[in-house]
């Protein structure tokens, strides 16, 4: 080896380290803005419901309204309560992020499991006028057996069932499905709905963190726009993966994948 060969090697060394050293300043630069981002989303959410509590009270105190009037207790009250949910939900979002949530998995059949589901959810939606019904897509012959932790994988449907309901006026429909994908090795779980949509731009957005679509909010009921991100978090923690179709004025589907076998590696029963 000559010493021009030993040089070369060298040289091409070092660049591949210095390599190396950049991405890893990119994937902290990447990282740090997104903290920052995170950081400034949440006080902006704590910061709106406080500011109006403020006003409230103020109004009260300076008798700019009426004190005896529980309207504005009442309002008051509303505010704490979404304060309250957000800050339960960042909690419970930080919790299964960092892996500091113990999962409990069983394996349960998916097609008892989605039928139990539909008849816990079933009275709540139809008593807003929305007629609810739920599909089995699987075939006979199989039963679709999946390893889920059934409280937390209730916790993703009931977000995904009462979005379905607050976003579908009376009248609408709300289908619960159940199904295997092509290749048969994950069962799909779908919620589909006749509502407004969702429009193209915002469907990346969906599952971020405070996302809440413009055009799709009812004012009347204020949304945290934290549900659909801990609903992904709980299904990626099943080894699955959530997605949705939709189309500006003609309903959603949302869904999630369940891998039939090879998910008990991903068993978080530490703590
Ligand atoms: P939240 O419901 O509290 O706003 P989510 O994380 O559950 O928060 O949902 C985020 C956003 O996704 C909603 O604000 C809405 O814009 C959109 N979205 C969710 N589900 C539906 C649905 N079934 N139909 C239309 N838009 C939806």
């Amino acid at each position: 080896q000559t010493l021009e060969d030993k040089v070369e090697r060298r040289t091409r060394k070092l660049s591949e380290t210095n390599q190396e050293l950049e991405d890893a300043n990119h994937r902290l630069e990447r990282m740090y803005r997104a903290r920052q981002e995170l950081m400034s989303n949440i006080s902006h959410e704590l910061g709106t419901p406080m500011t109006s509590i403020q006003g409230y009270i103020k109004g009260m105190l300076d008798g700019v309204v009426d004190r005896g009037d529980p309207t504005y207790l009442k309002l008051v009250y509303n505010k704490t309560l979404l304060l309250q949910k957000i800050t339960d939900d960042l909690r419970e979002l930080a919790k299964l992020e960092s892996g500091g949530i113990t999962y409990t998995f069983e394996e349960r059949n998916m097609r008892d499991y989605v039928e139990t589901i539909y008849f816990i959810y079933k009275e709540e939606i139809e008593r807003k006028g929305i007629s609810f019904t739920w599909e089995d897509h699987l075939p006979p012959e199989r039963n679709g057996v999946v390893s889920i932790d059934p409280i937390r994988m209730e916790q993703v449907l009931s977000n995904l069932l009462l979005n379905a309901r607050k976003f579908t006026p009376a009248g609408g429909t709300v289908t619960l499905v159940v199904q295997e994908n092509e290749s048969r090795d994950s069962i799909i779980i779908a919620v589909r709905d006749d509502g407004p949509g969702i429009e193209e731009e915002e469907l990346p957005n969906v599952f971020k963190r405070f996302f809440r679509g413009g055009a799709n909010v009812v004012k009347t009921e204020e949304g945290v726009g934290l549900g659909l991100a801990i609903s992904a978090e709980i299904v990626r923690s099943h080894g699955g993966e959530v997605g949705v179709e939709s189309r500006k004025g003609e309903g959603s589907l949302f869904y999630f994948l369940l891998p039939v076998s090879g998910i008990k590696s991903i068993n978080h029963t530490e703590e």
